[in-house]
Parts: structure tokens; C-alpha cells; sequence
């Protein structure tokens, strides 16, 4: 492990080593991430629990970066954006969306992505890097303490392919899972994937109850391939195949997010496809009006061809919603997430 690393970088295994390496007790660790995660702690100087002598050392071996807050948007509906900026000047956007009793945060996982969906803002720009450790769990402590409320809900639908990082957005995960760090319950955790089959696979055999969602898109594999060419590598079949294996694995139905595109995936043949692809699949619709990206061309379907898609969907057995917008007027909803103003 490098020295002079960021401690945030570190999952909790490589932390305990370089603790028992300082000849520090076992103990520490769990010391360590309260300070590190549950608190927010900026500096080691503020570990009082920990000796001076300690504190020094840690210091000398290691770094502790904050992001630095760069814009804060808020939407008349109370949904606020945030753009960070980390120590090498990358940059990453998050989103705060209050709700009754509820505050969820999504947030990214890298900034920007490689995947390249047509329909997506945070695509457009390719990959910038992957986001560690640290740079995910510091995004969801910074908006709770920004609200001044605890978190209930994380979603791992800010920029990035969370499978495309898996490593780190999993440790990243059970850090804001843990009662040591941000407490926050499995099930009210999701990631959601563009549907890298080996990370699906890997994640069905995790031990936590955590929600996986599945950009689906369409059912049709040259509509998909067009919408998402980096994953035209996968063909629905297969994708199917690693879902049904989730559901069985875990025991836990899988979510199909469906990002409704006027004249690509809205047609009759496109909705008996989506039937065909969840018959036995234990699962639910969400259907996500698109949100316009300049420059695509790409727009959302009629509000009555949406709910007919969704009464069909619901016809044919199969759970249904259809995702409200928040946030709209500070671009705030998902797939707005860009890098353009990091730039
Ligand atoms: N890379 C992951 C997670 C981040 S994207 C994934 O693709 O699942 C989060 C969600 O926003 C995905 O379902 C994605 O398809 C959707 N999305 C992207 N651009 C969108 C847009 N313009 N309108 C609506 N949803 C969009
Ligand atoms: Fe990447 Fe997800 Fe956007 Fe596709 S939709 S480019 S996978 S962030």
C-alpha cells in the first residue's frame, strides 16, 4: 500500500493491517471508522479517543481529503444538487430528495462513465476515473449534514456503472450499511447497473440484503444495443439468465428500470418484449419518463402513452410504478448528472 495514501482510499481489511503493522490493538479499527465515516472527522488532530502519539503516526503515513462543496443547487420542490470537488480536481454531482419521514441520496460511483448510453448525460463524456472509497461514503455524510437529518435511502444512481468499480462501491456500501459508520439499513440501499453480468452474479451471493436494480431499456436487443452500446457484449438472454439467478440466490425480486423514449422503446412490440422478458422473473417495472438531453434528439412519450404502457404492463401481472420527477428545474433528475460544470 502506498504511503501518503488517502486512510478514506483503504477497504476495512487493508486498514486493519496497517494498523497491526503500527502495533496497534485490534480494536482500533472499529475506532477508526467511526471517526473516519460515522463522524466525518477532517483532520486526525480531532480523534481525541485516539493517544497524540497515535495520531502523529497516522498523520505521517497517511492523508485525509475532504471534498470541497463547488455549487449547491436547490429545486423549488426541496431536492438539492451538489457538485464536489476532490483533492486532484475531479469532480462529481450528488442529489438530496426529501420526501415525508425519508431523505434518499444518489450518488455517484465514478465520474463519468465508459458505458456511453445514448440517452445519458453523465455517458456523453466518457470515463473520467473511478471514484474510492471514501469519495462515495463522503458524498452521502456531506448531503445528510447539509439537510441536518439522518439519510434512509442511498441509491447508487448518481454518475458512473457501480459494476464497473465493484470492489470499491461494495466496501463503500457495508461502510454506510454499518452502525460504525452511516447506519443505514441494507434494504434501503440500491445500486443500479447497466447490467455487468459478473458483477450481478457477484452481487446475488452477497451476504447483505442490499436492492439491485437493473437499467433494462428494452427488450429488444437491437433497440438495447443501440440505446446502450456498452453492454451490447451481453445479450438479453444471458442478462435474464444472471437476473434469474439474483432472484434465486438471494430470494430478493429484482427491479427493471425502463427509461420510456418516444419512438425507441415505447411501441406495442417493445412493451410484448418487456412482458416476455419478465414472465417468471421475479421482479417490478419502474418506468422512467426520459429526461431530455440537449443535443440527443431523444424525448419522453405522450403522458397518456406512458400510462398506457404502464396499464398493460399492470394488466399482464406485472408490479408496476412510474417514476415522478424531482428536481427538474436544477436538472437534478437521474441521467442529468454531467460533468460539464467540473469542466
Ligand atoms: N450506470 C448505472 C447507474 C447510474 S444511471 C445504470 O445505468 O444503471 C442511473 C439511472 O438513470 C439508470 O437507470 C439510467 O439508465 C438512468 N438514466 C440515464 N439517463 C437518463 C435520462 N436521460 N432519463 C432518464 N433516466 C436516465
Ligand atoms: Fe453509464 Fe448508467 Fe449513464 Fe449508461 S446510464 S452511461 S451505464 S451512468
Amino acid at each position: 500500500m502506498d504511503d501518503h495514501a488517502d486512510i478514506k482510499t483503504l477497504n476495512r481489511e487493508d486498514l486493519a493491517t496497517a494498523l497491526s503493522e503500527m502495533g496497534q490493538p485490534s480494536y482500533r479499527l472499529r475506532q477508526l471508522v467511526r471517526w473516519l465515516y460515522g463522524r466525518g472527522a477532517v483532520s486526525f488532530g480531532e480523534m481525541t479517543d485516539l493517544s497524540a502519539e497515535f495520531r502523529d503516526r497516522l498523520a505521517a503515513r497517511f492523508t485525509l481529503d475532504t471534498p470541497s462543496l463547488v455549487d449547491r443547487q436547490v429545486s423549488a420542490d426541496g431536492t438539492r444538487k451538489y457538485l464536489w470537488r476532490f483533492a486532484d480536481g475531479v469532480a462529481v454531482e450528488s442529489v438530496g430528495i426529501p420526501a415525508a419521514g425519508r431523505l434518499t441520496v444518489c450518488f455517484s460511483t465514478q465520474a463519468g462513465c465508459a458505458m456511453g448510453c445514448s440517452f445519458c448525460a453523465t455517458g456523453v463524456g466518457g470515463l473520467v476515473r473511478d471514484l474510492m472509497i471514501g469519495e462515495m461514503i463522503d458524498q452521502v455524510r456531506l448531503v445528510s449534514e447539509d439537510f441536518g437529518e439522518r439519510v434512509t435511502n442511498v441509491v447508487a444512481m448518481g454518475q458512473g456503472e457501480p459494476f464497473a468499480d465493484y470492489d470499491a462501491t461494495l466496501e463503500a456500501l457495508r461502510l454506510m450499511n454499518s452502525p460504525d459508520g452511516l447506519g443505514i439499513g441494507a434494504r434501503h440501499i440500491t445500486v443500479s447497473t447497466c447490467g455487468l453480468l459478473s458483477g450481478i452474479r457477484r452481487f446475488a451471493e452477497e451476504p447483505e440484503q442490499f436492492t439491485l436494480a437493473i437499467s433494462l431499456h428494452s427488450a429488444v436487443q437491437e433497440t438495447r444495443d443501440h440505446l446502450m452500446p456498452g453492454v451490447r457484449g451481453f445479450t438479453l438472454p444471458a442478462l435474464r439468465e444472471a437476473l434469474r439467478f439474483y432472484t434465486e440466490t438471494s430470494g430478493r425480486r429484482v427491479t427493471l428500470e425502463y427509461a420510456l423514449v418516444d419512438g425507441v422503446n415505447d411501441s406495442d412490440r417493445e412493451l410484448d418484449a418487456l412482458i416476455g422478458f419478465t414472465r417468471g422473473l421475479m421482479c417490478h417495472v419502474n418506468l422512467i419518463p426520459v429526461n431530455p438531453v440537449p443535443g440527443t434528439g431523444i424525448t419522453r412519450p405522450t403522458d397518456r402513452r406512458i400510462r398506457e404502457f404502464a396499464d398493460r404492463l399492470g394488466v399482464s401481472g406485472i408490479e408496476t410504478s412510474v417514476r415522478t420527477a424531482r428536481g427538474v428545474d436544477i436538472d437534478a433528475a437521474c441521467g442529468q448528472l454531467s460533468q460539464r460544470h467540473a469542466e
